[in-house]
């Protein structure tokens, strides 16, 4: 007996072949997918499960992977609009300290992750000022994360020290190394806020612990001007001669790049997030997706923060990803729909070195999916889900989701926390959070 089987399910694996199996059905076991096959084989049909869900007229797929988020940034989402990155982060960083405590970044976290969870994100990168609350609002909700100790050479959030920065990311790594759910790594917060020394003692923990490395890189053309002026080499190069470009390395943005730039991330297997809509708004620019692909660089979808996109929203990321670049070159074939659903699956598992274990609906694989709901007005007819998928599906399409086989969101609505608290709470902080910029 099976703990679940999903019957009648449009399954779309985002296997490496993008397989999609119409009127599947799938058996789940202890958090894993025990069997996937097609009803015309009949041998699932007859057998039991503790639970059976239909899933007529939804597309099953794997949860996205959303590998660049702040999630408590929502907490001032709308508070700092329409400047570029360097004025906007000058404010924003005095609301933050004005604000940030553990305790409202854990209500900001909840409120981000939620808005990641409902729209179908099962794993989440997180950088932000206090991660072990990060975690507890991912456990709450009962999703996987990725964050860690960050590291930020200026008076940041919380008054700390770079030796306290240090202190962190090892305990971090020490608490949520055999966790199951947390996928730990160290967070630098950019070439420009931290020196090359911190930013390679930071590599240094990182590398003890086997452990990720994110940071936002090559985001506008002001920093690139900054770095050079600073370190006399662009952004990547700088990343790449004090030995911070390897497979472990996670780059948000990577905007502005020249050719030579993308080869060295190409050859170093280093990851890039891709977060068009933040880099849009902010006036940042569009990154080169398309030269980055040709170039075999693994690219990976983000929404970045809800206060610079004002929206953590990884179907539109997808809209985005795959038009920019038919605009930018005129060319309606240069990165297709297929591509960009791997970017926001399996890619995301691969960066997060965990390609064996999520990012596809698979035998073996943990059983992380969701449900798109098709009975839509915009979803009659579906010819191709993939192109659906990418080009159609809205956030309020998704009507489920299961981590680890566990359904943590049903018919649209959060299971395993009650949200309404959370947001009273937020509401009861608005006043000050407008106040911390008077
Ligand atoms: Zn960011």
């Amino acid at each position: 007996m099976y703990d679940l089987i999903i019957e009648n399910a449009n399954l779309v694996t985002c296997d490496k072949n993008h397989n999609v199996i119409w009127n599947a059905s799938m058996a789940i076991t202890d958090g894993k997918i025990q069997i996937i096959e097609s009803n015309s084989e009949k041998k699932l049909l007859d057998l039991t499960a503790s639970q059976k869900i239909d899933a007529r007229n939804k597309i099953v797929m794997p949860g996205l992977i959303n590998m660049h988020c702040h999630a408590a940034d929502s907490l001032f989402r709308g508070l700092v609009e329409e400047l570029s990155l360097e004025a906007w982060l000058q404010k924003v960083w005095i609301a933050e300290k004005a604000i940030l405590t553990p305790k409202t970044t854990y209500t900001g976290s909840v409120l981000g992750l939620a808005e990641n969870l409902l729209s179908g994100v099962t794993s989440v990168m997180d950088m932000f000022w206090y991660p072990n609350e990060a975690v507890k609002a991912a456990n709450d909700l009962g999703m996987r994360i990725s964050t860690g100790g960050i590291f930020f050479d200026y008076p940041g959030i919380g008054n700390r020290s770079h030796e306290d920065f240090l202190k962190e990311a090892e305990k971090f790594f020490e608490d949520y190394n055999s966790n199951e759910s947390v996928f730990p790594g160290v967070m630098p917060h950019g070439t420009y806020t931290v020196s090359p020394e911190h930013l390679k003692e930071a590599k240094k923990i990182a590398e003890r612990h086997n452990g990720l490395y994110h940071i936002h890189a090559a985001e506008t053309l002001a920093e690139q001007s900054d770095i050079k002026e600073r370190y006399g080499q662009s952004v990547i190069r700088h990343l790449h001669s004090n030995g911070l470009l390897d497979q472990k390395a996670i780059l948000a943005h990577c905007v502005h790049l020249d050719d030579a730039e993308i080869q060295l991330i190409a050859d170093n297997e280093s990851i890039v997030v891709h977060n068009p809509m933040s880099n849009l708004k902010l006036g940042s620019g569009i990154a080169p997706i398309h030269k980055m692909f040709e170039a075999g660089v693994t690219l990976t979808l983000g929404t970045d923060g809800a206060i610079s996109g004002n929206d953590l929203d990884m179907w539109l990321t997808m809209r985005l990803a795959a038009s920019l670049p038919k605009g930018n070159t005129l060319d309606p074939k240069v990165v297709n729909a297929k591509t960009v659903l791997h970017m926001a699956t399996l890619n995301g598992a691969k960066a997060l070195g965990k390609e064996d274990k999520l990012g596809s609906l698979e035998v073996g694989k943990i059983a992380d999916f969701i449900f798109v709901d098709m009975d839509k007005i915009h979803a009659v007819p579906v010819f191709d889900p993939i192109t659906h998928l990418v080009y159609s599906t809205c956030k309020s399409d998704i009507s489920d989701v299961f981590i680890g086989g566990q359904q943590v969101v049903s018919d649209g609505g959060i299971t395993t926390l009650n949200i309404k608290d959370i947001l009273e709470d937020v509401r009861k902080l608005s006043p000050q959070i407008v106040a911390s910029l008077r």
